[in-house]
């Protein structure tokens, strides 16, 4: 998608025009001055105002006292109503956040995973450009890096294990090296098996494609931390629940989702580069699938981690912990001031919101939960922050090693974010988005599928923090 901004005195009779008003005079701004007597009349009665003619299409969107998250909707409304034989969009806005919250609306609408179609032209929506009037370009530039990464995300989580295992998530992340300034490496199998990392190299056991670790740094001259924020995303990139077998029907269909917390991470990372926020940050994705394969780690077995914690595994689906633990781990190797990890992790969460929040907890400063439940908010990606007791942490002892990979069954998510914190030496945040990365019904502008949850939330914390 091109979006470029445009100086109102340039405007040429655009087919397709929406102005975002906050008064009825904002409306002498549409480029159609036939239409404008007619849409002041309804100003103060209707929302989102419409004339629709085989010439053009002109929308007036009253956003006085209007949230954003109402505007992405309405936007995401205009993009259905055009997306099929429009090709350019234009958009009149006076307030940044507002003009900002309808570009997210369309672009994010605009997104479709059509890979696998043998007539994907034909299924492709028309809608090429959006050029916008009173944002300068500047911001223009910033907000498509940042939805270009979301989409990103999706399109990663969206990608079957067919395609995408373990080395072939290591491999597309590999391709932003070419982002400025980005460094991106990769750990093989021997490198893994070098560093100890009991964790995941267990998971892995039973499949036949090898284990990849890859770390991203971002460290700009102008960074405004002294130590690194280190980032940690789940990528089991499908996950049968390994011997302790998922249940079936439909348990295993959208497992292909596993790895979200991976591709937020990773997209976040680009976000962060491409427009060049100064902080210094790492991201680690440690990468598996998860298969009941002929060597496949067995309940019971113990596990010797990459900090050299002994953990007995009791359920061989609750993998995601024992792959986050060690990159938790490894992350001491930066000292950072600050841990996230972000993980489809436990079905709890679901449960416990579904698909409108992510859930977050740790033992990090307040500062850090703050900004992020701020920008959740900001940016309609929302989290729900749970408590964070230590009375969690007892029932994830074992009888014969430290720990244990799995709780009584009651309050999953805290039980395993308790068992991750156990791994990490610096202030941690963990977040669960196991209920939003992936929906299984269509939901506005998020889509169906993939919705790359996380990255916009990640980005405005980094931008504000
Ligand atoms: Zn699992």
């Amino acid at each position: 998608m091109k979006i470029k901004n445009i100086k109102h005195k340039d405007i040429n009779k655009p087919k397709n025009a929406i102005i975002l008003a906050e008064k009825k005079a904002d409306i002498n701004q549409l480029p159609c001055d036939k239409v404008v007597p007619f849409m002041k009349k309804s100003f103060d009665k209707e929302k989102l105002q419409s004339i629709k003619t085989p010439k053009h299409n002109m929308y007036v969107l009253n956003v006085k006292n209007t949230d954003n998250e109402t505007i992405r909707k309405h936007a995401y409304q205009i993009h259905k109503e055009l997306k099929d034989k429009e090709t350019e969009i234009h958009v009149i806005g006076i307030d940044d956040q507002k003009l900002i919250a309808f570009i997210e609306g369309i672009y994010l609408s605009d997104y479709q995973f059509l890979k696998y179609f043998s007539e994907k032209d034909k299924k492709k929506n028309k809608l090429r450009s959006i050029k916008v009037t009173g944002l300068s370009q500047k911001k223009i530039d910033e907000l498509k890096n940042v939805i270009e990464a979301t989409l990103w995300a999706r399109t990663l989580v969206n990608e079957p294990v067919s395609y995408l295992d373990a080395v072939r998530l290591a491999m597309e992340i590999q391709k932003k090296r070419t982002i400025d300034g980005l460094k991106i490496k990769v750990l093989h199998k021997k490198e893994i098996e070098n560093l100890g990392m009991g964790g995941l190299l267990a998971v892995n056991q039973g499949s036949e494609i090898p284990p990849t670790f890859t770390i991203m740094e971002w460290k700009p001259k102008n960074a405004k931390n002294q130590k690194p924020i280190v980032l940690v995303g789940k990528g089991v990139v499908y996950d049968t629940g390994g011997l302790s077998l998922k249940p079936t029907p439909h348990s295993m269909d959208l497992m292909k989702s596993d790895m979200a917390g991976a591709a937020t991470m990773a997209a976040t990372m680009t976000a962060v580069a491409l427009n060049k926020l100064p902080v210094h940050i790492v991201a680690l994705i440690p990468a598996t699938d998860n298969r009941p394969g002929k060597n496949a780690y067995a309940p019971g077995d113990v596990i010797k981690m990459y900090d050299g914690t002994t953990v007995e595994v009791l359920n061989t689906d609750a993998e995601g912990r024992m792959i986050l633990a060690d990159a938790i781990a490894y992350a001491d190797t930066y000292k950072p001031e600050l841990i996230i990890d972000a993980a489809t992790l436990t079905g709890a969460a679901v449960r416990a919101i579904g698909n409108k929040a992510a859930i977050v907890m740790g033992n990090a400063p307040k500062k850090y939960f703050k900004q992020l439940l701020k920008s959740g908010n900001k940016v309609h990606e929302r989290l729900v922050e749970f408590p964070f007791w230590d009375e969690w942490k007892d029932e994830m002892k074992s009888d014969i090693a430290d720990l244990k990979n799995i709780g009584s069954g009651n309050a999953g998510m805290i039980t395993a974010g308790k068992f991750l914190e156990h791994f990490a030496k610096q202030p941690y945040i963990h977040i669960d988005i196991a209920g939003p990365a992936f929906l299984e019904s269509p939901q506005d502008y998020k889509g169906k599928g993939a919705t790359g949850f996380g990255v916009r939330l990640l980005y405005d914390f980094f931008k504000n923090i």
